[in-house]
């Protein structure tokens, strides 16, 4: 395609992909609306490669709506972890609850009506529309907007609203009259193969004769990243408290940051961690054996608490540093399990739904001990 050619953005990428574009991905086997969303909830802020064997034991796991819709969330979110950003689970569990409930366990064809669902925004559902059921409707999802911000060189950060809506304007006015699933995919795809965030590939894109950034010489530039702030730094000190091969874990609450996740409990800023193991019901502490692996010297603060190595994570807007503290307890006979309290054996971790940072620390610093 050149910058005077009769053919259309639309036209060269439909016949690109059709030659060069993916077509064995799992979720393409067919278009069944229930797969197509289960994978473009993954595909948010994940990559292909990564989402495969993920979307792969879902669907083994739940192969419909209903299925999902009758699990229980500890379930869900076991299967999830290691995806990172929890609240796509939870909202696709919620959603597809909502699907059995309002709309007899189909997918709506309607976009706007697939919007209400938690979770769908507008190019999620544009997606669904498209692929599913054929209707011409456009996404704009962060690859397309690379693709989109070099082709026709728009500057600005996405997320001001004007930019924002320069970008929606333009996917809009791209679209073909016929073929938009095939369109679809191809402007998914060369975002994700050609037109990548790093060295892309122009010699070999379709669009090159009509890009502008390509030009002008500013394909390193565009798009315009999200102007950066520096992201705080948290301290959180958690406590792995343990019986022999039995770890606590707490379930969080539903909603917030790893919302219905098991976790290892946070430490108050007022307490040590032995103090802390002390106040929760059930327990009764033990003095720290030695010869835990990795562990660090004991720390001064507690004769009966011990450092593990700690690491740090980064959420959206902040660091954390995690600083486990090990414990040894026993559980105090027939105090059954309760409230957001569970125990959880070093065997039975894999399946646990767990914070990808937490079952590290477990993982590589406490389970081998009961291998
Ligand atoms: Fe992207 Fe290069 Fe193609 Fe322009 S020519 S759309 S920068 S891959």
């Amino acid at each position: 395609m050149s910058a005077d050619s009769p053919l259309s953005f639309a036209d060269a990428l439909i016949a690109w992909q059709r030659r060069c574009g993916r077509h064995d991905l799992p979720w393409q086997q067919d278009a069944d609306p229930y797969r197509v969303w289960v994978s473009e909830i993954m595909l948010q802020q994940t990559q292909v490669v990564t989402v495969i064997p993920y979307f792969e034991r879902f669907m083994q796991r739940f192969p419909n709506v209903q299925s999902l819709a009758e699990a229980p969330l500890d379930e869900v979110l076991g299967l999830w972890s290691g995806l990172g950003y929890y609240a796509r689970g939870r909202n696709l569990h919620k959603a597809a609850q909502q699907l059995m409930r309002e709309f007899a366990g189909q997918f709506p064809a309607d976009q706007q009506q697939l919007m209400t669902l938690p979770g769908i925004g507008r190019s999620t559902a544009a997606a669904i529309a498209a692929f599913c059921f054929g209707q011409r409707t456009a996404i704009c999802d962060g690859n397309v907007r690379r693709v989109l911000a070099r082709y026709a060189g728009i500057a600005g950060y996405y997320g001001e609203a004007a930019v924002g809506e320069r970008f929606w304007t333009l996917a809009e006015s791209l679209l073909p009259q016929a073929s938009v699933d095939i369109y679809t995919q191809a402007i998914m795809d060369l975002g994700a193969t050609v037109c990548t965030r790093s060295q892309p590939r122009c010699g070999v894109c379709p669009v090159q004769g009509a890009c502008v950034a390509l030009r002008e010489g500013r394909v390193a530039e565009l798009p315009t990243p999200k102007p950066r702030k520096a992201l705080p730094e948290k301290l959180s000190r958690i406590l792995l408290a343990h019986d022999g091969p039995w770890v606590l874990l707490e379930r969080r609450p539903a909603e917030g940051l790893w919302g219905g996740l098991w976790s290892l409990p946070e430490i108050p800023a007022d307490l040590d961690a032995a103090a802390f193991a002390a106040c929760l019901p059930g327990l009764r502490l033990m003095p720290v054996q030695g010869g835990y692996g990795d562990v660090v010297p004991s720390s001064p603060q507690s004769q009966e608490a011990e450092a593990l190595v700690g690491l740090r994570h980064t959420f959206s807007h902040y660091h954390v540093f995690l600083e486990p503290w090990r414990v040894a307890v026993r559980r105090v006979p027939g105090c059954a399990e309760a409230g957001p309290w569970v125990w959880v054996a070093a065997h039975e971790l894999t399946e646990a739904p767990l914070p990808a940072p937490v079952r590290r620390i477990l993982q590589e610093q406490w389970q081998p001990l009961f291998a």
